[in-house]
């Protein structure tokens, strides 16, 4: 059994609740040890404190580059307590022993996040507080380590329940959040260094998350699951404010993601837009005048689906659009905000999850995306690939016009974020029908073209919304048979990638049947 903590060494970046934290170690006979800032900080607010320099007998140098890396730290960081040896070594060079380590590390994900420069990002760099953590939580079996604020508490927690001690669960768990940390901290460093060096096909890559939320189960009850973040300081789902509602399930948090990602794609200032999502598809996506109706409009391209949904909202949820949305049963609104008035309003509604994020996502950034397969990760960059009318190459003999165009925009947006292969019919910047992750290109236009059908079933239409329509593909059409389905019908205009051995055949087929057709050149798979 250890004896009560005697000393620790307190060296932090993050100051939040340092001086509780220092007050509280102090109270109980804990003598504090720190580098010059958190000593001038503690000192300020009337603890006793010495610094580290005077046990080093160095001055901290180069900037901060060298504090605390010296065997007079390390030494009664690393030494077994029990083991004679290192009791006769501290003995001899006058180590003292430190029983408890509290470090946060420079802010280097904070520098990452708002775009700091390279020489800024290379200060920003940790040495000394890693080269502790990973000696006090080596050291564990006799030294605690703490490197997180939020585990203050915890720790306190600790030293009461156990007469000034700490178990040695308690920091056995705190040594492996300590690696996780440090792991953590040096994959951000690698990975912007990839980037920032331009890297090519880096040999190694690391990954690293922080728990956000333990999950009730994963994507079936059998399934243990927990969702784990890489703390980037960006809008959407691993960071978003929970206003009502039950706990985010794991299908939840991946059908949020998709919808948010999706809706992210339109521009606020273009006016309102509307997604609804079940099990990662979209069942509807709209513009409209008014946000109410672009979720009215996304509703009606699948009514039956969207029952059990997830929406995402481009603007601030209004108490019409909240009405509106109260009608059916939805799982999760999430949005750039939430007046009062529609807070009120969904506040009835128990089950309902509304999560607010500070803005969209950006569908044009760059970043990294992961896929597990089995034994390994595939790597790739995030499909960012943005459209614009100016990169379209009419092919057919008819051009589209412009109403056309703009909803051949639309339709191709909407297309990168339906599971391949995807076909999407669209009017008036709304889906009218959507064929997702058919393993046949005809089938998924076969089905969007059946759902259209059914859905002016529904609304009572005389003819199907798909009648008029334009249609978009994720990938090329390998023949004229899929194209052809879409024209009977009823699609006037078509936009894909092109680039198949058959693109002849599949313009010819286009012009024989009155069809406008551009070309992005640039194809969105989505498994
Ligand atoms: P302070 O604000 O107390 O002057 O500095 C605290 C920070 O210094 C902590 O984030 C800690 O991880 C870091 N640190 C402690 N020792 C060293 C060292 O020897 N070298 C470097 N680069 N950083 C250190």
């Amino acid at each position: 059994d250890l004896a009560p903590l005697r000393r620790a060494l307190i060296s932090v970046s993050d100051k939040t609740g340092l001086i509780d934290l220092g007050k509280a170690l102090a109270d109980r006979g804990v003598e504090l040890l720190s580098t010059g800032g958190t000593a001038k900080a503690l000192r300020e607010a009337g603890l006793a404190v010495k610094d580290v320099s005077e046990v080093t007998n160095f001055p901290e140098m180069m900037d901060g580059r060298v504090k605390t890396l010296h065997p007079m730290v390390h030494g009664g960081l690393l030494a077994l307590r029990d083991n004679g040896t290192h009791v006769q070594a501290m003995q001899e060079h006058g180590i003292p022993e430190i029983d408890l380590l509290i470090v946060n590390l420079y802010p280097f994900e904070a520098a990452l996040a708002r775009g700091a420069e390279y020489d800024e990002m290379i200060e920003n760099i940790d040495i000394g507080g890693p080269a502790m953590i990973r000696a006090a939580a080596k050291n564990h079996g006799f030294v605690t380590t703490i490197v997180d604020v939020e585990d203050y508490d915890a720790l306190v927690a600790e030293l009461d329940a156990n007469d000034g001690k700490t178990g040695y669960k308690f920091r056995q768990k705190m040594a492996q959040n300590a690696y996780a940390r440090t792991a953590a901290y040096d994959a951000a460093v690698s990975n912007w260094m990839a980037g920032a060096a331009e890297v090519e096909t880096p040999r190694r890559r690391a990954f690293a998350g922080q728990l956000k939320q333990t999950l009730r189960y994963g994507e079936n009850p059998h399934q243990s699951a927990s969702f784990y973040v890489d703390g980037a300081d960006r809008p959407g789902v691993s960071n978003f404010v929970q206003h009502q509602g039950k706990e985010l399930s794991y299908n939840n948090i991946n059908d949020t993601d998709a919808a948010f990602e999706l809706v992210s794609e339109f521009l606020p200032t273009d006016g309102p837009a509307c997604a609804i999502i079940k099990h990662a598809n979209p069942c509807g996506v709209a513009r409209g005048e008014t946000l109410t109706e672009a979720y009215q409009r996304a509703f009606d391209c699948d009514r039956t689906s969207a029952f059990g949904g997830i929406i995402a909202l481009n603007q601030t949820l209004d108490a019409a659009t909240a009405e509106a949305i109260c009608e059916i049963f939805t799982e999760v609104v999430i949005a750039p905000g939430a007046d009062a008035a529609a807070q009120e309003i969904f506040a009835k509604k128990k089950n309902l999850r509304l999560l607010t994020t500070p803005g969209l996502a950006n569908p044009a950034a760059a970043s990294v995306a992961f896929k597990q397969v089995s034994g390994g990760l595939l790597v790739q960059d995030r499909d960012n690939g943005m459209m614009s009318f100016d990169k379209l190459e009419v092919v057919t003999k008819r051009a589209p016009t412009q109403q056309e165009l703009d909803d051949l925009l639309f339709a191709w947006t909407v297309a990168k974020h339906v599971k391949s292969n995807a076909i999407i019919y669209a009017k008036n910047r709304a889906t009218v029908g959507i064929g997702a992750g058919q393993m046949s290109r005809v089938d998924s236009t076969r089905i969007a073209a059946r759902k259209s059908a059914d859905m002016a079933e529904v609304l009572g239409l005389a003819k199907p919304t798909v009648d008029g329509s334009v249609v978009a593909s994720d990938a090329f059409f390998p023949f004229a048979d899929g194209l052809l389905t879409a024209a009977e019908a009823g699609a006037t205009a078509v936009i894909q990638p092109g680039g198949s051995i058959r693109d002849e055949d599949v313009i010819k087929a286009a012009d024989d049947a009155g069809l406008a057709m551009v070309f992005t050149r640039q194809r969105h798979f989505r498994h």
